[in-house]
C-alpha cells in the first residue's frame, strides 16, 4: 500500500522565464509564492500548477472534450507528479452580466427565494392574504380560507428575476434604456456624407447616407442646415427598401437596401451586443433610467407579493448583508410551531453562507447591488467565499493575489477562508506580496532574484523563519520587519501646502456623507479606509470628474450633480492611471502601446529586403498588413472551444504565436526580422534598434521604470496591474507636471515590497516635476511613504462614508479614531 503523497513534485519547469526548476509543494498546506513582479510567480502557480491541475481535471471529463483538448499544449515542464485537480481564483474575475447582483453571485438569493416561497404570507388571486402554514411550505396547492380559491404558492423559480420572476418590462435588469437623440449627431457642422450620424458611422451602416439621399435628404450640407423634415427622416424615418448603387473598394453593389434610421441603428446594435465591449460602444447613445414597472427591483409584480412579516423579497434584497443577517433572526418565531424546524434550517443556511462574506468585510453591500458595480477586490472575495461554500475536498486552489482591495483589518477574515479550504482537505497555493499574509503561510517559495530573464529561479524556500535566516532571500528583511519602511523624503507638515491646494465639497451620494476635503498639490496623497468606506466615491466619482470639468477647456465634462464646490487653481490635466489591463484584446502589445511599433515598421520598410519586394510600412502591421499570419489574423492565438468550458486560447499553430507569416522572417534589419525583434526584451532590443532615436528614447524610459524585462511583442492585456500602471506612467516622465493630477487606484496590486519601492521612485520622479499624485491604497508601505493621508471610514457602507482622520502618516498613526492608523502604527514600529 502506498500512503497518500504529501507534496506535488515539479521537475524541470520551463514555462515563460522559469529556468528548468525543480520544486516540491506541500499538499494540504497553505503555500505562498512570492517574488518581485515578473520574477515568475504566476508562471509557476498558474502556468505550471494550475495548468497541469486543470488539464487533468478536464481529462477526467467526457471523451468528446478530451479529444478536443488533446491539442492544448502541456505546460513546458518535464514532470508534475501528484497534482490534484486545480481551480484558480483569478486576480481579475470577469465583469459579471447585467442580471448578476451581489445576491445572485453569492447564492444568498437562492436561500432567500426558498424562504419567501415557503415561509411567507401569500396572496390569493382575489387579493386575500393567506398566512404561512406547513401545507403552503410543501408547495401543495392550498385553499384560500376566505374565498375558497385554489392557490399554488410561487416556487423559487417564480421568485427569480433571472427566470420566471423577471419583470416583463425590463426583463429582470431593473433598468430601461432609451436612445438619447442628443448623442446621435455630436457635431452638426459635419455633413451626413462626412459621417455626421455617428451610429451609422460606428456600426457599419455606411450605406445609410445613400439611402437617406433616396428619401430626399441632403447629405452634402452641414447637418445643422437640414430642415426639420430631413432630420425626422434621419432620426425616425421608416424602414423602407430603396434601390441604390453603392461602390466599394472591391465591387459595386446594385441592390435593394432597407433604411435603418439613427435610433433604430442604435437599438438594433443593442440587441446584438452580447459582450461588454460591444455594449460599451452602444452605451454612449443610450440613457438609462430605473425601470418604472418594477422600480428597479427587477421582479415581476407577482414575485414582489409574498411577505415575511411586513417585508417582500425586494425589500429584503435592498438591505445590506449585515441587516439581512439581523433580520433573519426574526423570521422563525412568528411562524406556526410545526414550521420552526424548516424555518430554522433555512435561516441557518443563510447565516452560514453570510458568515464568511461578513468576515471578508463585505457585510456593507446590499444584496441588490449590481455585480458590475462591485470592485475587483469585492468580486474576488465573493468568488473566494463561494469556493469555501462548495466544500470540495482534495482540490488545489490557486489564488492570484487574494489581498487585492483588502484593508489590513480584513486580513484575518481572508486567512480564515483559506484555513477553511485546508480543513476540508484541500491545498492552497497563493501568490501575494502582502507581508501580513505571507507570514501566515506554512511554506514559502521565493522566486527571483530579478524579473524576466533575471528571475525564474527558486531563491529560497521554507517556513517564514527559514526565509528570515536565508541570506539570498530578498523578502527576509520585510518578513522580519528589519527593512526600513519609510524610504522617501516626505514633505513636512509646515511645507505641506506650499505649492497650493485643491478644495472639494460634495453632497451625500450612495452611503457617503457630505464631505469637505483639502488636498495639497505637488504632493503624494493617500486615500485610505476599509472596503466600502467611500474612497472610490470620493476620488473617482467626485474629485476626478469635478477636476476634469474645471481643468480642461472642452465642454465634454460636467461637474457631477452631487459636487457642491471644486477649486483647483493651476490644474489643467487629470490622468487616471488605473491598474486595469491595457487594451481589450491581444492586438495591443508593449511595442504598440509604448509607441515604438510604427517607427519599427517604417525602419523595416526601408531595408533593401523590403524595398526589393515592394513592401511598405503598412505591410508590416500584424493587424492589417500583408505579412500578418493568415491563420490567426495576427493575434498569435487561436481559440479552441471546449464543451461546457470557457474557450481555451492556445498559441497559433502556424506562426507559433509570432503573429507573422513566414515571409516576414525573410526581411532582416541588422540580422533580425521583425518577428525576431518582437521576441526580444526591452533591454535586448535597445541594442538591436537603439540606432533609431525615438525608439531608443521610449525604450529607455521603460527600462528606467524597471520594465526592461518585458518583451516587445508581449500582449499588454496580459501584463500585471503594476506593470500596466508603470507602462502608462512611462510616457509622462519627461515634462513639467505642475498642472497635472495623477490618480492611481491601488497601485500596489501585484507588487512585491521591492516593487513598491520602484513604484515609489517613479512617483517621486513625477512629484519632482510638480505633479499632484493621489493614490487609493491599503498597502501600509505606500501609505507610510505618502506626504498626506485622508482616511475614510470608520466602517464600510452605512457605517462609513466620512473622513475619519487627515494629516501626515505619523499624525494618522497616532489617531486613535483611525483603524488604518492602528495598523500603520504597528507597521511603523
Ligand atoms: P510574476 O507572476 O512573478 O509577476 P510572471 O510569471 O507573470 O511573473 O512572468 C514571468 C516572466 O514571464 C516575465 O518576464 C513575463 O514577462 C513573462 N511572461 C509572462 N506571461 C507570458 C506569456 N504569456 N508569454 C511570454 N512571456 C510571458
Ligand atoms: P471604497 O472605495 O472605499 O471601497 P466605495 O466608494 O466604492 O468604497 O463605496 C462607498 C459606498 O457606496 C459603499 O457602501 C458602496 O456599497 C456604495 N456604492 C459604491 N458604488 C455604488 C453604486 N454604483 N451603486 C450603489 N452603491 C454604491
Ligand atoms: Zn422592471
Ligand atoms: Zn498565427
Amino acid at each position: 500500500m502506498t500512503s497518500s503523497p504529501d507534496h506535488i513534485s515539479v521537475r524541470g519547469a520551463r514555462v515563460h522565464n522559469l529556468k528548468h526548476i525543480d520544486v516540491d509543494i506541500p499538499l494540504r498546506e497553505l503555500v505562498a509564492v512570492a517574488g518581485v513582479s515578473g520574477s515568475g510567480k504566476s508562471s509557476l502557480a498558474l502556468g505550471v500548477l494550475y495548468a497541469e491541475g486543470s488539464r487533468r481535471y478536464v481529462e477526467a471529463l467526457s471523451t468528446y472534450t478530451r479529444r478536443r483538448m488533446a491539442h492544448a499544449p502541456r505546460a513546458a515542464v518535464d514532470s508534475v507528479e501528484h497534482v490534484p485537480a486545480a481551480l484558480a481564483l483569478r486576480q481579475r474575475p470577469g465583469v459579471p452580466g447585467v442580471r448578476s447582483t451581489f445576491g445572485t453571485s453569492t447564492e444568498l438569493l437562492n436561500v432567500l427565494r426558498l424562504m419567501f416561497s415557503r415561509l411567507a404570507t401569500h396572496v390569493c388571486p382575489n387579493g386575500h392574504r393567506v398566512p404561512p402554514t406547513i401545507d403552503v411550505a410543501a408547495e401543495v396547492p392550498f385553499t384560500c380560507p376566505e374565498c375558497g380559491a385554489t392557490v399554488a404558492a410561487p416556487g423559487a423559480e417564480q421568485l427569480a428575476f433571472n427566470s420566471e420572476g423577471a419583470c416583463p418590462e425590463c426583463t429582470g435588469t431593473g433598468v430601461v434604456r432609451d436612445v438619447d437623440d442628443a448623442t446621435l449627431v455630436p457635431d452638426e457642422s459635419k455633413t451626413i456624407d462626412e459621417g455626421a450620424v455617428l451610429p451609422w458611422q460606428m456600426f457599419n451602416f455606411k450605406v445609410q447616407p445613400a439611402i437617406a439621399r433616396e428619401f430626399g435628404v441632403r447629405t452634402d450640407v452641414p447637418f445643422r442646415d437640414l430642415s426639420d423634415w430631413e432630420r425626422e427622416i434621419v432620426f425616425a424615418g421608416p424602414e423602407e427598401k430603396k434601390h441604390i448603387t453603392f461602390p466599394t473598394k472591391t465591387s459595386v453593389y446594385d441592390l435593394d437596401f432597407t433604411f435603418r434610421n439613427a435610433r433604430l441603428t442604435v437599438t438594433e446594435e443593442l440587441k446584438r451586443a452580447t459582450d461588454e465591449k460591444r455594449l460599451s460602444r452602444v452605451a454612449r447613445f443610450l440613457t438609462e433610467r430605473v425601470c418604472p414597472a418594477c422600480s428597479g427591483t427587477r421582479l415581476s409584480e407577482r414575485a414582489r407579493l409574498p411577505r415575511i412579516g411586513e417585508l417582500g423579497l425586494a425589500d429584503v434584497t435592498a438591505m445590506t448583508l449585515d441587516d439581512v443577517v439581523a433580520w433573519s433572526g426574526t423570521v422563525t418565531a412568528p411562524l406556526p410551531p410545526d414550521m420552526h424546524e424548516m424555518a430554522d434550517g433555512l435561516v441557518q443556511t443563510l447565516r452560514s453562507m453570510a458568515r464568511r462574506l461578513v468576515e471578508l468585510g463585505l457585510g456593507y453591500l446590499t444584496l441588490d447591488r449590481a455585480g458590475s458595480t462591485l470592485s475587483t477586490g469585492e468580486r474576488q472575495r465573493v468568488q473566494l467565499a463561494r469556493a469555501v461554500r462548495n466544500r470540495t475536498t482534495g482540490v488545489l486552489y490557486v489564488l492570484d493575489e487574494p489581498s487585492i482591495g483588502l484593508h489590513p483589518s480584513n486580513v484575518d477574515g481572508l486567512l480564515g477562508v483559506m484555513r477553511d479550504l485546508l480543513a476540508d482537505g484541500n491545498s492552497v497555493v497563493f501568490v501575494d506580496h502582502d507581508v501580513q499574509i505571507l507570514r501566515e503561510a506554512s511554506w514559502l517559495i521565493e522566486i527571483g532574484p530579478g524579473s524576466g530573464a533575471a528571475g525564474g529561479r527558486v531563491v529560497a524556500r521554507g517556513t517564514a523563519a527559514d526565509l528570515a535566516a536565508e541570506p539570498d532571500s530578498l523578502l527576509q528583511g520585510f518578513l522580519t520587519g528589519e527593512e526600513p519602511v519609510v524610504v522617501r523624503e516626505r514633505a513636512t507638515e509646515a511645507a505641506m501646502f506650499d505649492a497650493g491646494r485643491i478644495r472639494l465639497a460634495t453632497g451625500a451620494i450612495h452611503t457617503v456623507h457630505p464631505l469637505e476635503v483639502e488636498l495639497p498639490t505637488g504632493r503624494l496623497v493617500a486615500v485610505t479606509g476599509v472596503s466600502g468606506s467611500g474612497k472610490t466615491t470620493l476620488v473617482l466619482e467626485s474629485l476626478v470628474p469635478a477636476l476634469l470639468a474645471v481643468s480642461g477647456d472642452d465642454d465634454a465634462h460636467r461637474v457631477p450633480a452631487h459636487v457642491r464646490e471644486i477649486d483647483a487653481p493651476g490644474i489643467r490635466r487629470v490622468h487616471t492611471v488605473d491598474a486595469t489591463p491595457i487594451g481589450v484584446n491581444v492586438r495591443s502589445t508593449v511595442a504598440t502601446y509604448s509607441g515604438v511599433y510604427d517607427d519599427l515598421r517604417k525602419a523595416y520598410a526601408q531595408t533593401d529586403d523590403a524595398r526589393g519586394r515592394g513592401l511598405t510600412a503598412s505591410d508590416f502591421s500584424y493587424n492589417t498588413g500583408s505579412l500578418a499570419c493568415p491563420r490567426c489574423q495576427g493575434t498569435g492565438q487561436v481559440s479552441l472551444d471546449v464543451q461546457f468550458l470557457p474557450d481555451v486560447d492556445i498559441a497559433c499553430p502556424d506562426c507559433g504565436g509570432s503573429r507573422y507569416a513566414p515571409a516576414a522572417s525573410e526581411i532582416r534589419r541588422g540580422g533580425l526580422s521583425l518577428p525576431d525583434l518582437l521576441g526580444l526584451t526591452v533591454v535586448e532590443s535597445l541594442e538591436a534598434v537603439g540606432d533609431i532615436a525615438p525608439v531608443r528614447r521610449r525604450l529607455q524610459a521603460l527600462a528606467d521604470l524597471g520594465l526592461g524585462y518585458l518583451t516587445l511583442g508581449e500582449d499588454t492585456p496580459a501584463l500585471s496591474g503594476g506593470e500596466a500602471q508603470r507602462l502608462k506612467l512611462a510616457t509622462q516622465l519627461h515634462r513639467d507636471q505642475s498642472d497635472a493630477v495623477f490618480v492611481l487606484d491601488e497601485p500596489s496590486v501585484g507588487l512585491h515590497p521591492l516593487d513598491v519601492r520602484t513604484l515609489l521612485a517613479v512617483l517621486q520622479r513625477l512629484a519632482d516635476r510638480g505633479a499632484t499624485i493621489i493614490v487609493i491604497e491599503h498597502d501600509l508601505d505606500l501609505i507610510a511613504n505618502s506626504d498626506w493621508v485622508i482616511d475614510m471610514g470608520p466602517g464600510g457602507g452605512e457605517a462609513g462614508g466620512r473622513v475619519v482622520a487627515v494629516g501626515t502618516p505619523d499624525h494618522i498613526a497616532r489617531d486613535a479614531a483611525s483603524l488604518t492608523g492602528h495598523y500603520l502604527a504597528a507597521h511603523l514600529r
